[in-house]
């Protein structure tokens, strides 16, 4: 495009805003991934069925049995900045869910298919609904209670945006790293993976720490370190890794604030301080870890992709999370000596 120096103003069409914000949102499946798996826990899902063709890229199906969506607020699902999750700033600085944007159907269905099924406690049956040249049309469906979305051909009508797709191996693995983030926090709720009609993982329903060792597997650190502490209204609770098995490559860090994960310099810090004295500096100790606070102490609306958080209050969360790391590492210590003495 020349920019002529006569060119009007215009207002960019309805559809056209969405892409553009879609490019913010949705950077791959693994992204459609972590916004309908939030959607899904946000409305309470005990059970989330993930179904992916090739990498996600061809299809992503996602069935909840969360609350479900009211026929009549189904197009309102699918538009832009409209959600049932915040409605003023008082709530917006208390935030407790995942999503508040309103954004991402809206955002998905601008960049691929997209047909949403959803039945509430209320209702006979499910309704259905799908993009078709734009608009949105309802039809009853067969369905329980939840929902189902099912986003086919991403960025089928955006060819430049569908050539920086990588192999399916690799947008699967993508996928499966948001779902095992997603799986981690989130031990009250069963998931369960296929990918080209094999299933590839299938975590039940359990308590945080079985989860742990369902999801790492043979990566759960041997000798893991349980950690639960609580200052005030802090709490960090997870397992870390004893120092003489951290590993050569940080693929096993997963941090959580109020249930989000999240890739933060003061937790990672925090963390790192804590294995000061005890690790070589270039080890990387694995470990899952779910700080809470208060959520007027954080700040979660610094980006839509949300892997970043704001503080109020950074420097106490340094220290709760170095001190109480500090602990658990010291405690283990003195009991291996122990258990070592004749
Ligand atoms: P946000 O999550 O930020 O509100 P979304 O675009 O992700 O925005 O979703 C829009 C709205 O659609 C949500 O606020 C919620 O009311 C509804 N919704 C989306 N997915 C689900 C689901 N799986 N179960 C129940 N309701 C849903
Ligand atoms: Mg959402």
């Amino acid at each position: 495009i020349r920019l002529a120096p006569h060119r009007a103003i215009t207002q960019l069409p309805d559809h056209l805003i969405s892409q553009i914000a879609a490019g913010e949102v949705v950077e791959r499946p693994a992204s459609v991934i972590k916004e309908l798996l939030e959607n899904a826990l946000d409305a309470g899902a005990t059970d989330i069925r993930i179904k992916l063709i090739e990498g996600g890229k061809a299809l992503i199906d996602i069935h909840d049995n969360g609350s479900g969506i009211k026929a009549d607020e189904l197009s309102l699902a699918v538009t832009r900045h409209a959600t049932s999750k915040i409605r003023s700033l008082d709530e917006l600085e208390h935030v407790e869910s995942m999503g508040f944007r309103g954004e991402a159907l809206a955002s998905i269905a601008s960049v691929a298919q997209m047909r949403l099924t959803s039945r509430t406690d209320a209702d006979a049956h499910a309704t259905s609904t799908h993009n078709h040249h734009g608009d949105w049309q309802n039809a009853p469906a067969a369905g329980d209670v939840g929902t189902r979305i099912e986003v086919a051909h991403l960025y089928h009508n955006t060819p430049a945006r569908r050539k920086f797709l990588k192999t399916d191996a690799t947008e699967f693995s993508h996928c499966l790293e948001y779902i095992t983030r997603a799986a981690l926090a989130n031990p009250h709720c069963g998931f369960s993976v296929m990918h080209n009609d094999k299933l590839v993982a299938h975590y039940p329903i359990s308590d945080w720490q079985q989860r742990i060792a369902d999801v790492l597997g043979k990566n759960l650190p041997e000798h893991a370190i349980w950690v639960n502490h609580a200052v005030g209204d802090l709490s960090i609770v997870g397992m870390i890794c004893p120092p003489d098995v951290a590993r050569s490559r940080a693929d096993t860090q997963y941090a959580y604030i109020n249930q989000r994960f999240v890739r933060d310099k003061v937790v990672s810090h925090g963390i790192r301080t804590a294995y000061a004295d005890v690790l070589h500096h270039l080890r990387f100790p694995s470990y899952v870890l779910f700080i809470d606070l208060p959520p007027q102490g954080v700040d979660v609306n610094v980006h839509p992709a949300k892997t970043e958080v704001r503080f109020r209050d950074s420097g106490a969360i340094h220290q709760f999370i170095a001190n109480s790391l500090k602990k658990s590492l010291a405690q283990t210590a003195s009991a291996r000596i122990a258990q070592a003495e004749p």
